[in-house]
């Protein structure tokens, strides 16, 4: 079925679901706070309601999930959505974010299930910086984690990091020597005032134009690949073919081709990360609602879609963070980790 287009001609494509709300590290970037609200269990939605919003989502244009989190190799029994999404012939693309702590035990299965692309978020090769950033001890799970995707067949896979001024930009290089040998490719994310950033701060965003910069001193031309693409990374070749990517969403923001919204694990609708309102699914979902009563009111609400929040992220005179903790407490919809990165 053909896509419904927003107010900017953008079409609905892409769906990243978050599964769960909970996650196992502690992100800096993301979840610095001691305590957080979590969503009650009986709004979760189950892998039934999942698959019943994704067939409305489909009918109404999208063609590529992502499964995203919160962790989402929390959720249990994960490889049972997975095998749903993938016996359906309109989604084109099923992809999946991890942090990679239970990637180990997981990745096999989720291939088995039929999971197309994975993408594993890595930070650090340093230990302690991993601990330091994360709250967790688990730098040698992830590995372990990314070596058995590796095994199970998930390729190329992809590693997201996100590039901290002060705290990683000395592994750019590193990151992107580690990933060679398994053929993956990093893609380096600027930090983002994203809600759950409630310690951001400019002078902490290692900029694409700086990334780009430091990186042709250790490799020498770097050259952008020319793509027509909705996807968040721009994507780059060095002399040897390695390619990465980077997602300058905070300084070179992208919205004109933004073709992704969000579902939180309650079924909340999302149309863009700095969103404060959203579409509550969940309800007219379990109120009864018919497949094509869902992709109607799913096309109208992208129909009047007009938002292109990173730019206007970009354009805030004395750019902070964008809520407060306690504000993120009375509504945990804001957070980032709700949301879905
Ligand atoms: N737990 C999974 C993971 O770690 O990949 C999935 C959820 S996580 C929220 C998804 C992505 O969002 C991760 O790659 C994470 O690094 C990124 N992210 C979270 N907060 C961010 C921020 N403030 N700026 C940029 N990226 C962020």
């Amino acid at each position: 079925m053909s896509s419904v287009a927003d107010r900017h001609g953008r079409p609905l494509r892409n769906l990243r679901i978050s599964v769960t709300d909970r996650c196992n590290l502690r992100c800096a970037y993301c979840m610095p706070e001691e305590h957080y609200a979590w969503l009650p269990r009986s709004d979760i939605l189950s892998f039934e309601e999942i698959a019943a919003l994704v067939d409305a989502f489909t009918d109404a244009g999208v063609d590529r999930v992502r499964l995203t989190g919160g962790e989402p190799l929390l959720r249990h029994d994960l490889p049972l959505l997975i095998r749903m999404l993938a016996a359906r012939p309109a989604l084109r693309d099923l992809a999946l974010t991890s942090n990679g702590i239970l990637l180990a035990e997981h990745a096999a299965a989720l291939r088995a299930a039929g999971l197309h692309r994975l993408t594993v978020s890595l930070d650090t090769l340093r230990p302690e910086r991993f601990q330091a950033l994360t709250r967790r001890d688990g730098l040698a799970q992830v590995l372990a984690g990314i070596r058995a995707a590796d095994a199970a067949g998930f390729r190329p896979l992809k590693i997201d990091t996100v590039a901290m001024r002060g705290v990683n930009d000395d592994e750019l290089t590193d990151l992107i020597e580690f990933a060679r040998p398994f053929g993956a490719e990093v893609r380096f994310i600027e930090y983002m005032d994203v809600g759950g950033a409630t310690h951001w701060s400019a002078d902490r965003v290692y900029a694409r134009a700086a990334m780009l910069a430091d990186l042709g001193r250790r490799y020498g031309a770097i050259e952008p690949l020319r793509e027509e693409s909705s996807a968040p990374a721009d994507r780059y070749r060095l002399a040897d073919g390695t390619v990465f990517g980077i997602i300058s969403s905070t300084t070179q923001p992208f919205c004109r081709a933004c073709d992704r919204a969000r579902l939180t694990a309650d079924g909340m609708w999302y149309l863009c990360l700095y969103a404060r309102l959203g579409t509550d699914l969940r309800q007219l979902l379990r109120a009864g609602a018919t497949r094509a009563e869902l992709a109607a009111a799913i096309g109208r609400v992208w129909g009047a879609r007009t938002d292109r929040g990173a730019e206007a992220r970009l354009a805030a005179r004395d750019r902070a963070p964008l809520m407060p903790a306690a504000e993120l407490k009375k509504d945990p919809h804001l957070e980032m980790h709700t949301r879905g990165g």
